[in-house]
């Protein structure tokens, strides 16, 4: 809990104004525990896998013309039906898996150190150490998500969060309970290593997520602004690994390429991107879609 209830206590223990953000902190926090604050989490991951998905699960179920030219996998859409059950199968997972996760961490969260104090952080406190998180995350997610899909881990785990050859933002989420708990360790490596302020943690927990929709969500937009982060995956590179299935052998790493480039795991995704180009040179206009016969669709 702040040290201070008011504007005028909390100007006295910093020895300055407050700034405008620093004030809306306050009026968020004053008089909530820690605890109360960490949880809040909770609402905002619900809005997170609530909200943001609709607007491109909409484009899909409802196939809009104008912005079928953006879908990776033209002509393939989620029907309401499929829309509906991987939610409600999302929301379950949430609140038996996720919600009681953030509840039950807490205590390590303390002891971590993360403060919810001001100052708030400066904007290049919070730049680095997402950077961190995420380079942090992207590496352990590599070899996790390339251990699932050897034989065993395939079967009995990564097989659910395949289900959707063709998928949609609704999906980031979906995968078995193993999986959610496996895939969740690197994310707390970062925040362990380079603890900071809990409005960092909030962020870093929600660009996660909202990082993981766009690449599930079925469409490449040329004005997202990811696509100026150096070295970014997004939805198209992900979309192949979706589009091969549990033979992929490409293109494992959740954030960045470089994992896959480094460890010649991208081979299958960059074939296909030269079969595209071919076709494009040939009869002078895009495949509409991944090609059949990618590298990675023939080995097994
Ligand atoms: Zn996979
Ligand atoms: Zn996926």
């Amino acid at each position: 809990m702040l040290p201070y209830s008011t504007a005028v206590e909390a100007q006295a223990a910093l020895g300055r104004p407050l700034t405008f953000l620093e004030t809306l902190w306050l009026q968020h926090t004053a008089n909530r525990s820690d605890y109360f604050l960490y949880c809040l989490n909770i609402v905002y991951l619900f809005v997170n896998f609530t909200v943001l998905p609709l607007p491109t699960v909409i484009l899909d179920v409802l196939k809009v013309r104008a912005f079928e030219r953006f879908k990776l996998q033209p002509g393939v859409h989620t029907t309401i039906s499929d829309a509906l059950r991987c939610y409600k199968s999302v929301i379950w997972s949430f609140c038996t898996v996720v919600g009681p996760l953030q509840l039950l961490s807490y205590p390590m969260v303390k002891m971590l150190g993360f403060r919810t104090s001001l100052p708030l952080p400066s904007c290049g406190e919070i730049v680095s150490q997402l950077a961190v998180y995420f380079l942090i995350e992207d590496y352990g997610n590599y070899w996790i998500h390339r251990w699932l899909h050897c034989g065993w881990g395939y079967k009995n785990i990564h097989y659910l969060h395949h289900e959707f050859t063709a998928p949609m933002s609704f999906a980031a989420p979906y995968a078995h309970w193993a999986e959610i708990l496996v895939l969740g360790i690197p994310s707390f490596v970062g925040p362990a290593l380079v603890p900071g302020h809990m409005v960092t943690l909030w962020l870093w927990i929600a660009l996660r997520h909202i990082e993981a929709m766009e690449t599930h969500s079925g469409y490449d937009f040329p004005w997202s602004f990811t696509k100026f982060i150096p070295f970014y995956g997004g939805a198209e590179y992900h979309d192949y690994h979706h589009f091969v299935g549990g033979k992929s052998q490409s293109n494992f790493a959740s954030v960045f390429t470089y994992c896959d480039y480094l460890y010649g795991t991208d081979k299958g995704y960059r074939y296909q991107k030269s079969l595209m180009k071919i076709t494009k040179n040939k009869l002078g206009e895009e495949t509409g879609g991944w090609v059949g016969d990618s590298c990675d669709k023939k080995s097994s």
